[in-house]
């Protein structure tokens, strides 16, 4: 890109620099030291959805900030056809639990729309980042120049063993695998590291809207501002539970007068979501509004003007609507699982559940006490701004990226020019080294 390009409609992207008000100017010189290091590298995301999810949504993110931190970040995206993603989602419900079938002929489509897509994609000379089951299998195609990190974004705690052993034949030829919490580290001959996501506090999803600007954005929508708001945003994912969340607020409306919004969108990646979709259509009443949309200022409207957000999820490796909802004041109810055990201090910042009753009980007492919605949500507005920011994502993956030292050696000699008698003379090696090696603090010691 002409490093002027950002004044030709007056447009600027969001920069390190910008977070300091938020983070303080230390943690901003700290994280362009780190960034400098990297200048020469370059790095490439690869995952299987440019929307929907929170993968596309942390990439988009991501790989702007690291592009004006200077490191050269790219993000490439594969294609499958639809047959591939229904496989693929399958492989994603089961390292969540629950029991598939995988057929060779399931696995001879995994591994063709791999090859097509890797005859398609360039990765050589950079840092690889792949992101979840999709496209892991990606790394028995190339040969390496460079790092492969594998970053799977799922609950892992508690895959089926068939369609973990089937993917971690891929898993091991990666340099590092990183998981969003450390009871998700898996039984892995390779270095793992766990960071949870974040959000980006200036994206359209996140950032400050007027009351008019709510208003209008809700009207656009007919959602009536007459009762409170209870609010879910999800994809429609069965593990998100949005039947659940019907359930709870119907239990709810016993007691208190409310109106629940259901907004989701489908992921070209994820086949499931368009039936999930319209099953919960056929629950839809006065005051049951289901929406699918792909509109980040509805989402941030409405995650801004909820008495009560839910995320009542089954498995949640993160739920970055979670942390969406928390930045902007407003008190979460979360199913008690995964990621948002790590988000949501019980009764402090927020409620955990475990079951559609209590859910109920936390929707009337959230709606019922005002004091308490505006104690929680100031508490996990302060949580947010202390653990849940982007650069602190972006610092641990520079820590991780940095840890990677590059080793250089010559090419194995034909035997006619090695000195003696076919012997390797001094610096020569008989057979290529590994492209990188990490030795990071927390390796468990020397690769394989
Ligand atoms: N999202 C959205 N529109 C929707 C539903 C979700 O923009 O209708 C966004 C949401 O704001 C969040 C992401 O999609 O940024 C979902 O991420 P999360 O980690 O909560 O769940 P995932 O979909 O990755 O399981």
């Amino acid at each position: 890109m002409d490093p002027a390009a950002e004044s030709v409609w007056g447009l600027r992207l969001p920069r390190v620099e910008d977070y300091a008000p938020l983070i303080g100017d230390a943690a901003v010189e700290r994280l362009l030291a780190k960034a400098g290091r990297l200048r020469d590298r370059r790095v490439v995301h690869v995952n299987s959805t440019y929307y929907g999810g929170g993968v596309a949504e942390l990439l988009s993110a991501l790989t702007l900030l690291m592009n004006t931190s200077g490191i050269r970040t790219d993000w490439r995206v594969i294609q499958g056809r639809p047959d591939f993603f229904s496989i693929t989602k399958k492989i994603h419900n089961a390292l969540q639990g629950e029991a598939i079938n995988l057929s060779s002929l399931k696995i001879r489509i995994y591994h063709e729309v791999l090859l097509e897509n890797a005859a398609r994609i360039p990765l050589d000379d950079s840092i690889v980042v792949v992101h979840d089951p999709q496209p892991l299998g990606l790394v028995a195609l190339y040969r390496k120049t460079g790092p492969w990190i594998w970053r799977c974004h799922l609950d892992l705690s508690g895959p089926q063993p068939a369609p973990w052993t089937f993917l971690s034949q891929y898993i091991r030829r990666y340099d590092a695998a990183v998981f969003s919490l450390k009871e998700y580290g898996q039984d892995l001959p390779i270095p793992q590291f766990f960071f949870m996501p974040a959000i980006n506090p200036f994206s359209a999803t996140n950032r400050p809207m007027t009351d008019a600007d709510i208003d209008r954005r809700l009207a656009h929508y007919r959602i009536p501002t007459d009762l409170p708001l209870v609010v879910q945003v999800s994809r429609f994912d069965r593990w998100k539970d949005p039947a659940g969340v019907v359930r709870a607020f119907r239990l709810a409306r016993r007691e208190v007068d409310a109106t629940l919004v259901l907004v989701g969108n489908v992921a070209t990646d994820d086949p499931e979501g368009q039936g999930i979709f319209e099953a919960m259509l056929g629950c839809q009443e006065e005051r049951i509004i289901v929406l699918s949309c792909q509109d980040t200022a509805l989402v941030n409207a409405l995650q801004r003007r909820a008495a009560v957000v839910l995320q009542k999820s089954r498995r949640e490796g993160f739920g970055l609507t979670v942390a969406e909802a928390m930045w902007k004041g407003t008190p979460v109810i979360g199913g008690n699982v995964g990621g948002i055990r790590h988000q949501i201090r019980d009764g402090r910042n927020g409620f955990l559940v475990d079951t559609v009753e209590q859910a109920a009980a936390r929707i009337v007492q959230v709606l019922k006490d005002p004091a308490l919605r505006r104690r929680m949500g100031d508490a996990a507005h302060r949580t947010v701004r202390r653990r849940f920011l982007l650069p602190r994502y972006l610092e641990q993956y520079l820590d991780l990226f940095g840890a990677f030292e590059v080793r250089f050696s010559v090419k194995p000699l034909r035997t006619s020019l090695i000195s003696g008698r076919g012997r390797p003379g001094p610096g020569t090696r008989t057979c290529p080294p590994p492209a990188a090696c990490p030795s990071p603090p927390d390796c468990p010691g020397p690769r394989r």
